[in-house]
């Protein structure tokens, strides 16, 4: 049997409280007991209260989106791993390519986050991926390992405690999908650089995410390093997000 998987949702910046009670209370019925596969959204911060009492007695995870580097004080805007904790997070997703691309977040800050995080208890999922220009150039390879080296960097030997989420940033949001070969092939290189940092790399859950859909979640989470996915389209419609999560579940049998 293979080990659990984990299915992210993320929001990005989509939800209204009525949306995301209809959202959240439909994902809840239909993932069950969900003891076979770990299943999380992360949500825009200001719906973390609303979700932490949606998802109260079920085993609906929480998770945010980004949290700061920094851990209480003169910092307008940010959002503490303390606080997220507050909430009951047990994620937060840090280095997106969203905010590296609009943000100008670099590697050692992601790193920062992931460490803030780790200091409370919350799994960083820590993104990384290339651009269409890098894989065009070949240097996929490169880039996600720079990037995830920044994070063993800084956090020693917690790194067996972070998830990494592998996003050709060209598959997010596009339709385009990194096909499960593409996709297994550069899982490999970053499950081989985790075990050159820590004795338990098995441990940490690389998810894919790029355009993951109902479609093609089973045959990307049937790769041998392939541990879950994080989501952003279909995570927002709950028959997608549900079907995501029995592909995963499927591959526990
Ligand atoms: C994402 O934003 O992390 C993502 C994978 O988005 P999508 O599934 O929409 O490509």
């Amino acid at each position: 049997m293979s080990k659990k998987k984990l299915i992210a949702g993320n929001w990005k910046m989509n939800g209204s409280v009525a949306a995301n009670d209809a959202l959240v209370r439909a994902v809840i019925a239909g993932m069950g007991a969900a003891d076979d596969c770990t299943v999380a959204v992360c949500v825009p911060a200001p719906y973390l209260a609303q979700l932490q009492m949606l998802r109260a007695g079920s085993a609906l995870e929480l998770g945010a989106q980004d949290v700061s580097a920094q851990e209480q004080g003169a910092y307008t805007g940010e959002v503490s791993a303390a606080m997220l904790k507050d909430f009951g997070a047990r994620y937060a997703l840090v280095g997106h390519s969203e905010r590296r691309q609009y943000h100008g977040e670099t590697d050692a800050l992601v790193a920062d986050k992931a460490k803030a995080a780790l200091a409370h208890g919350i799994t960083p999922i820590v993104c990384v991926g290339e651009t269409l220009a890098e894989r065009e150039a070949g240097r996929t390879e490169e880039v996600v390992k720079r990037q995830l080296a920044a994070v063993i960097h800084t956090n020693g030997h917690c790194i067996s405690e972070i998830a990494v989420a592998y996003e050709p940033v060209w598959a997010i949001g596009t339709g385009k999908t990194a096909t499960p070969q593409e996709a297994q092939q550069v899982h490999a290189v970053l499950r081989a650089q985790l075990h050159a940092a820590t004795a338990h790399a098995d441990r940490v859950a690389i998810l894919y995410g790029g355009s993951m859909n109902a479609a093609n979640a089973a045959s990307l989470l049937a790769q041998a390093d392939i541990d879950g996915g994080l989501i952003g389209g279909a995570s927002l419609k709950a028959p997608d997000f549900l079907q995501i999560i029995a592909a995963a579940r499927l591959q526990r049998d």
